[in-house]
């Protein structure tokens, strides 16, 4: 299928790795150019050249963290006119409830609930000047499904989840829609730092920890970001305008529930 977005430009946070980096890709293959950013530089600039060698695309890397203001500054200015943004950023630590302070929620809405808004009231005005926008948020299971021992996540993705509910019906009447992608468990570094904190502090081998997790899953895997990547892109395509303010969740089955 033709996704209809040769030629446009998006911005895509945290995308040297995993996620981020699989919604890059896809949406390079679709003939997008990109601003992709992340913190580490050397991860940074060679997901931009390996994506760019692939699919022809320009590739900017802007090494920055988006989670502050400066971050978001570098790669706004980088950036200029976008048709696309993705949000995304590395998620809170795990950890009980019990333990968490006020600066360990501060710095879980910053990252995973102010810096989406803010990136957003950004690029929202000029995509709505010119009539077509495509926003998707990458947040978590955890908003349908709560996560106990990710309650910072729990905390800071519900948060925007509420920001997103209101927001995508006010801009969607200029062609921008913004949707929310909720990943279950895909195999990533963040996946497999989760995995081995689990087998450290249970005294399970970390073979066991990843096979009963799989076995939780109905499709009895993980995820692909390759196959998150192309549902980011099918969402910033030409077809998904009457998609708005959803949260679709990606699990392979794993949220029992009807809804
Ligand atoms: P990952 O494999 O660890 O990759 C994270 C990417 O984000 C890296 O490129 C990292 O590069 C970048 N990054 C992290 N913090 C950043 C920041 N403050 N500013 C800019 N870039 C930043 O993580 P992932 O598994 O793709 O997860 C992506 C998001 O989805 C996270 O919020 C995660 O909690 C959420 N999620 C993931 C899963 C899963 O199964 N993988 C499930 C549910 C939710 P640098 O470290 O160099 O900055």
């Amino acid at each position: 299928m033709d996704l209809g977005i040769s030629g446009k430009r998006a911005i895509v946070c945290a995308a040297s790795k995993g996620l981020g980096r699989g919604c890059a890709s896809r949406l390079a293959e679709a003939g997008v150019s990109l601003i992709i950013n992340a913190r580490g530089a050397e991860a940074l600039e060679r997901a931009a050249e390996d994506i760019a060698r692939a699919t022809g695309v320009a590739v900017t890397p802007v090494a920055a963290d988006i989670a502050t203001e400066e971050g978001r500054a570098a790669v706004l200015k980088a950036a200029g006119e976008v048709d696309i943004l993705v949000n995304n950023a590395g998620g809170p630590p795990p950890g009980m409830w019990t333990d968490w302070t006020r600066d360990d929620f501060i710095a879980a809405l910053d990252a995973n609930m102010l810096a989406p808004i803010a990136m957003m009231k950004a690029c929202l005005p000029g995509m709505m000047e010119r009539g077509w926008g495509r926003v998707v948020n990458i947040t978590s299971q955890a908003v349908k499904a709560p996560i106990p021992v990710l309650g910072l996540s729990n905390s800071a993705r519900t948060g925007l989840t509420g920001y997103v509910a209101g927001t995508a019906r006010q801009v969607a009447p200029s062609g921008v829609t913004i949707n929310n992608l909720l990943p279950g468990v895909h195999a990533t570094d963040r996946i497999d730092a989760l995995d081995r904190m689990v087998s450290e502090r249970e005294g399970v081998p970390f073979d066991k920890v990843r096979a009963e997790r799989k076995e939780s899953i109905p499709v009895g895997r993980y995820g692909s970001a390759e196959e998150f990547g192309a549902a980011c892109a099918f969402l910033c395509s030409a077809h998904a305008g009457f998609i708005v303010g959803q949260n679709i969740l990606l699990d392979g089955g794993a949220v029992n529930a009807t809804f």
